[in-house]
């Protein structure tokens, strides 16, 4: 079994086809990189592709943004799973291009290099905002939940904080109903999942108990789909209401969360007001209507951005032979679905230009063998990462993630500093299913 240092091949691939083999790089190893080399192999079998990631393990926002209760959808990383045990196909994982390797030397050893760095960032809200107001952004809290080493929340001086009892989320998509769902749920609501259960703890010590959604559109121009509204009336004690009305009735009973969705709210300011933050907003029609709002924490789910630093010199991402996919080519996140598409059409192009071309020699991943650091992560080391995060599970989640850099890089070197690393500290659970 290959270590993490070993990733980068000690020989160039055996000539393939006109005697050279093509060599394709791709940056970023979510669904739209992994999509696009599995488009990229259905269309030319003995095509070399290297996938780099900054982060060290593979599969982007299907692990560190798609809700951890949602383990259906994040099961496409199954079959990126297969991809990557193929041979010719390499990922090259705690590489960070434009940092650790430069854009450049993908040029100079790859034939072909297909941009899929995602958009990483919460995009901004551009209204009058106090800096000091609390306000959180809806991928930074996903990706905590999730576990992401990287989240901003996570490195906060004082950590995480509770989001206290009473949040606005504006934006009404289906990032913001994942955020409601997710603040509004108990701990069982959580079996089978991989929730950071000591994140969620630190952030929500008990489900949220209001949480106002805001949206400056009409109700059926709503970015959701109609089954993540469903979804989150049917949490056990929630009360979904939408402009006053109750959804599916109400509860019988006094509800543990309450959820109000109130749409033509066009967000003015916001400020702090009395230890708290109060978000103004006016009615979509006209300036007049001012409305306040006081909560605990803002959370904006506004949709994502590009990071500002780009993996390369302008010049160079404008090269003949660099494509784009996913968010580099929208400027959208987008979902898996558009993403395949998005993905098979750029194969297409990458193919078409490949064989339009006089092929060079490029020694791919090979050429790169001295640049890669030590810590670079392979597919074999992921692996270990992997059964390590399911071992260590609590009986009830699927997996419990490593939530640092180094516990990752221990764990995918095999280490037996794991040792050290403390398993389930969460929630005890008694042989009847009860939660202490
Ligand atoms: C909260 C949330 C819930 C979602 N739920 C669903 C859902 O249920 N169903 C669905 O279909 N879609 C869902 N999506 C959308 C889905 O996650 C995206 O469509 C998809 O992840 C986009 O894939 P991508 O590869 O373009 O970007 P990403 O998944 O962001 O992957 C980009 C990768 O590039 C890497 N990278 C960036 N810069 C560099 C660099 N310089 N060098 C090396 N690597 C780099 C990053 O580390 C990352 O791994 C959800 C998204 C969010 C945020």
């Amino acid at each position: 079994m290959k270590t993490p240092a070993e990733t980068a091949p000690n020989q160039p691939a055996a000539a393939v086809g006109n005697g050279l083999p093509l060599q394709v790089a791709v940056i970023g190893a979510g669904p739209s990189g992994c999509y696009a080399a599995q488009a990229l192999r259905k269309g030319q079998p003995d095509l070399e592709i290297a996938v780099f990631d900054s982060l060290p393990t593979p599969f982007g926002l299907v692990r560190y943004g798609i809700a951890p209760d949602h383990q259906g959808a994040k099961a496409v990383s199954r079959q990126f799973e297969r991809l990557f045990g193929q041979p010719g196909v390499d990922f090259v994982g705690n590489v960070s291009v434009g940092t650790d390797v430069s854009f450049r030397a993908l040029l100079d050893n790859f034939h072909a290099v297909v941009l899929a760095t995602g958009l990483g960032t919460d995009r901004q809200l551009g209204i009058d905002q106090d800096p000091d107001a609390r306000v959180v952004g809806a991928g930074d809290l996903i990706r905590l939940l999730n576990s992401d080493p990287d989240s901003r929340l996570r490195h906060r001086q004082a950590g995480p904080e509770c989001l206290g009892p009473e949040v606005v989320i504006l934006g009404t998509g289906n990032v913001a109903a994942d955020v409601a769902r997710l603040l509004a749920k108990s701990d069982l609501d959580f079996i089978a999942s991989d929730v950071d259960d000591d994140a969620l703890r630190a952030v929500a010590p008990d489900p949220v108990r209001t949480i106002h959604i805001l949206g400056r559109c009409e109700p059926h121009a709503a970015k959701w789909d109609a089954s993540m509204v469903k979804e989150l009336a049917e949490v056990v004690g929630v009360h979904l209401s939408v402009d006053g009305v109750s959804l599916l009735g109400g509860p019988a009973v006094s509800p543990r969360t309450t959820v109000n969705v109130r749409f033509r709210q066009v967000p003015v300011s916001i400020r702090r007001h009395d230890g708290r933050v109060r978000v103004t907003t006016r009615h979509v029609e006209g300036t007049a209507l001012v409305d306040h709002l006081d909560a605990d924490t803002v959370i904006t789910a506004l949709g994502f951005d590009s990071p500002p630093a780009q993996p390369a010199h302008v010049a160079d991402l404008e090269a003949s032979n660099v494509f784009r996919v996913g968010g580099p080519a929208t400027g959208r996140l987008g979902n898996l679905a558009e993403n395949r598409k998005l993905a098979a059409s750029a194969a297409k192009c990458v193919l078409e230009f490949l064989r339009g071309q006089e092929p060079q020699q490029r020694t791919g991943l090979f050429g790169l063998r001295d640049q890669l650091p030590a810590s670079t992560v392979s597919f074999e080391a992921w692996q270990r990462i992997d059964g390590a995060e399911v071992r260590r599970a609590r009986p009830d989640r699927c997996r419990r993630k490593f939530t640092t850099r180094g516990e990752l890089l221990a764990a995918a070197a095999g280490s037996d500093a794991l040792a050290s690393i403390p398993t389930a500290t969460t929630a005890a659970i008694d042989n009847t299913g009860e939660t202490e």
